[in-house]
């Protein structure tokens, strides 16, 4: 099952997509939440309510679907796509996850997870053009695998730790290398304000398969510039889990970002910023594509 999240009316609406259609899940749902049902009105809310019966939804899906044509709101290529949770509560990311990533920086192989925030406030649509280039002139791409949380979970085992994630999703962790590296705290160059495509659907896993065995590329102006694996992870995504889960509460919703593999801008020479005009996109085996344009 692929859950959107698609714009009406100025509002963010929470979608199913099936096929090229794109369903309204509360229309969809409705008959069997009961008329009384409050509206789930977003992503958050959805996975909130159905994160601990997700793949039991998605089997039923297709029959739903049947069952409800009047949910249908219309084709993916005429709708507008935010990122799959547009309020998300944690954004959760990443740095030194992958061996040849790690080599290019120069750096030591980390012990733990590196990890840094983004807020909501820095995602956009798989879409939406990338607006920050003003403000940076060292604007580099980071092609990623993106775990949503679906269920809550605190200090929770690698073994159970999947039982917790609704889905995955593609992430381009876009960041401002000048202001990354202004401190020790990378955070001003990753979490810029609408700087971050994300989308362009939650895929769930019983679709996606083995979340570590998924081919990634990163694409510039339709040149290849990051080609990897999720297999190559240092902290694969049950790791990552169980060791945040240890220090905070998951909670539906919530974005794991996995890290870049090798081939940033910055690591290049010369080195690849982007400007506006460039296209950059990032696909991620069966999963999605991310396109998007820098302003
Ligand atoms: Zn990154």
């Amino acid at each position: 099952m692929k859950l959107v999240s698609y714009e009406q009316g100025g509002q963010w609406r929470p979608g199913i997509l099936v096929q090229t259609s794109v369903f309204d899940a509360d229309a969809l749902l409705r008959a069997e939440r009961g008329t009384g049902a409050p509206a789930l009105g977003s992503m958050r809310n959805l996975l909130q309510e159905y994160g601990p019966t997700l793949l039991d939804l998605s089997g039923r899906i297709d029959a739903l679907v049947a069952s409800q044509p009047q949910a249908r709101v219309g084709e993916l290529g005429n709708l507008s796509l935010g990122p799959p949770v547009t309020d998300s509560a944690k954004v959760l990311c990443i740095g030194l996850n992958y061996n040849d990533h790690v080599a290019e920086t120069g750096r030591a192989l980390p012990t733990h997870p590196d990890i840094f925030a983004k807020y909501s406030s820095s995602l956009i649509g798989p879409s939406d053009d990338i607006l920050c280039s003003k403000i940076t002139s060292n604007l580099d791409f980071e092609g990623e695998m993106a775990i949503v949380i679906g269920r809550s979970c605190r200090n929770v085992s690698e073994e159970d730790a999947l039982d917790y994630v609704a889905g995955v999703t593609v992430l381009n962790d876009i960041t401002a290398r000048d202001l990354q590296y202004r401190g020790t705290q990378w955070l001003p160059g990753k979490a810029v304000d609408a700087s971050t495509p994300v989308g362009p659907a939650i895929v769930t896993l019983d679709e996606v398969g083995d979340v570590q065995a998924l081919d990634i590329r990163t694409l510039v102006n339709g040149q290849e510039v990051q080609h990897s694996n999720t297999r190559y992870m240092i902290f694969p995504v049950r790791k990552l889990i169980a060791y945040i889960s240890y220090f905070l509460e998951l909670s539906p919703g919530d974005i794991i970002t996995t890290g870049t593999p090798q081939g940033i801008g910055a690591k290049r020479q010369p080195p690849l910023w982007l400007k506006p005009g460039d296209v950059v996109e990032v696909a991620l085996e069966g999963v999605g594509s991310l396109r998007n344009v820098v302003g």
